[in-house]
Formats: structure tokens, sequence, C-alpha cells
């Protein structure tokens, strides 16, 4: 009987692979370019070998594969991703062996996997927000990531929480991710400085008056997004994730006093780093594998391995 499934986290620059067992023992993992600049063909065919050669990797034939992917997504299919250039993949296309393969979203894959055995472990009700080049949320609603309507639930990056403020990449003006994503902080501290290229972690290390102003509009900008999800949807738990969230206490403690602070009638809810960093997709794809399986209840037992990174049943 098969004993692993492969899991694959497709980001817009890189893919991250491994195969994982019923453990939840990372067995291998490897890194791969997306070839985006090919054209959307060459990364579903990337993808495809990329899945064939992990399976050959493995003792005998995967359970399940389980791929999150940027964009529109269901289970079956990859609706469209503005990033890749995609529309209607099937998740067939991304497979060419004969076992289950499920699809998930990118960020809430990663929150599937903060919650079932990450930072919101044991909690129903909570907001996985990974800051990298841009935010996106996962909202974990009792127990399971929620995506909307249609799928586009969760793009808290772009809550206008400036009304009459910056325009953003998407159109709109005043987004949180114009103010609060690495990206941006680098980016305005640049305008206003004149030096380019700064890194927004030399942003949040810098004493520049310019670099507070900065860092202090992108605080400010992420309490405000984080009061309105709080005051709609009650969550028991803050989960902060991406490159953004290694800055630590200079994030965490303005956030968190600005946060409490802004709530006026209720408590504002904990603030926790995320546990699993950049192998968040890859191990939440590991669970849509297992759960392509059969296996849907499999995750609960593992145990994270604080030393070493992997984890250990
Ligand atoms: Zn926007």
């Amino acid at each position: 009987m098969s004993s692993f499934v492969v899991a694959l986290d497709v980001g817009g620059t890189s893919m991250k692979g491994g195969l994982v067992d019923d453990a939840g023992v990372v067995l291998l993992t490897e890194r791969r370019p997306t070839p985006r600049e090919n054209g959307p063909e060459a990364v579903v065919e990337a993808i495809r070998t990329f899945v064939g050669d992990l399976a050959a990797s493995g003792d005998g034939s995967p359970a399940g594969v389980g791929i999150a992917v940027p964009g529109l997504v269901d289970p079956g299919m990859a609706l469209y991703s503005a990033n890749i250039g995609w529309r209607d993949v099937p998740a067939s296309a991304f497979c060419g062996l004969d076992i289950p393969v499920v699809l998930g979203h990118d960020v809430q894959t990663g929150g599937l996997a903060e919650s079932v055995i990450g930072a919101g472990r044991g909690v129903d009700d909570f907001l996985f927000l990974p800051i990298g080049t841009g935010i996106a949320g996962a909202m974990i609603l009792r127990g399971a990531p929620y995506g909307g309507a249609s799928g586009w639930g969760g793009e808290i990056g772009h809550i206008p929480v400036f009304p009459d403020g910056e325009q953003c990449a998407c159109g709109q003006f005043g987004c949180l991710e114009t103010y609060a994503s690495a990206a941006s902080v680098g980016r305005r501290y640049s305008l206003r400085s004149g030096q380019e290229g700064i890194r927004a972690e030399q942003v949040v290390a810098s004493d520049d008056p310019l670099a507070i102003e900065v860092w202090d509009e992108a605080v400010e900008a992420l309490s405000l997004a984080l009061a309105t999800y709080t005051l709609l949807l009650d969550p028991s738990l803050i989960v902060l994730g991406g490159g953004l969230a290694e800055a630590g206490p200079a994030l965490f403690d303005p956030v968190r006093t600005r946060l409490v602070k802004r709530l006026t009638f209720r408590d504002a809810p904990p603030l926790a780093p995320a546990a699993l960093g950049v192998d968040a997709g890859m191990l939440g794809a590991a669970l849509l594998g297992w759960r392509a399986a059969g296996r849907g209840s499999i995750g609960g037992s593992w145990r994270l391995d604080v030393r070493s990174g992997p984890l250990v049943s």
C-alpha cells in the first residue's frame, strides 16, 4: 500500500515539491523554477514533469497528489491566474499518473497547513495572513479555509484602508497591500528617500525619520484591516506569516497595540507568528494529497519538530 503523497506548491517564481508520508514526515523536498516567461503551457508541462519526477523518487507509487496554485481555483480546475496566465486547466493536466490529484488555492492551502499542524492547531476560527511581496489571507472558519461564493474570499490585501490613498496595482485606491506588503514598504521608502533598492527589513531596522514614517503607515494600515476583520468575523486568533513577519516584535508589538486601542467594546484577538514558514504551502498540498487519497482526517497526529524543521510523527 502506498504510504506517501506528492505535494507541490507552485509560486510565481519557483515551485517547491516534496514527498510526505502518512505520519507527516517529509521524505524529500526539491525546488525548481516556475518557467512563467515561457507561457502558461510551459508552466503546466513543468508541473507535470516535476510531479512525475517526485513520484518516481518514492518507494512505490504515491497515494495521491496535492498541488497549491495561485489565482482562482477549485479542487478539480485551475480557473484563472493573472500571474501565470492560465485559464481553466483541469487538475488531470498537472499529473500524468493514474492517481487522484487535488488542487488548492496557494494561500488557503498554507492556511490549511497552519490550521491542521501549525499555529492554528486546535483553533476553529482564525485568520492566516502571510505578508510578503503581496498580501492575501486565508480565512479559517469552523475549521476549514473559506473562499466565499466564487473563490475571491480572503483578498484582504485589497481592502481599501485609506479611501483617498495611493493607487494599487489592482486599480483600486488605498489598498492595504499598497502600504503594508514587504515590497510596498521597501518601495515607499525608496521613493521618499531617493535611495534605490531598499528592502523592508532595512526600513524596519532604520531610525531615519522617513523610514519610521513609512513603517508607521504600514502598521496603521495593518491595524485598520485587522480591526475590520475582527469586527466582521470575530476570530479567536490572527496568525501573521510571510517575509515581513520575520520582523518579529518590530511588527507584532505596534500592530497589537494599535489593534487593542482601535477596538473599544471588545477584546482584540491574540496575534501569533506562523509556525510553518515557507513550507506551509507544500505541507498543505500534502494534506490535500492525502485527502485526495481518501484520508481526510490525516494530520491531527502530526507533530512539528521545531529543531530540524521537518515533521515527525
Ligand atoms: Zn489593490
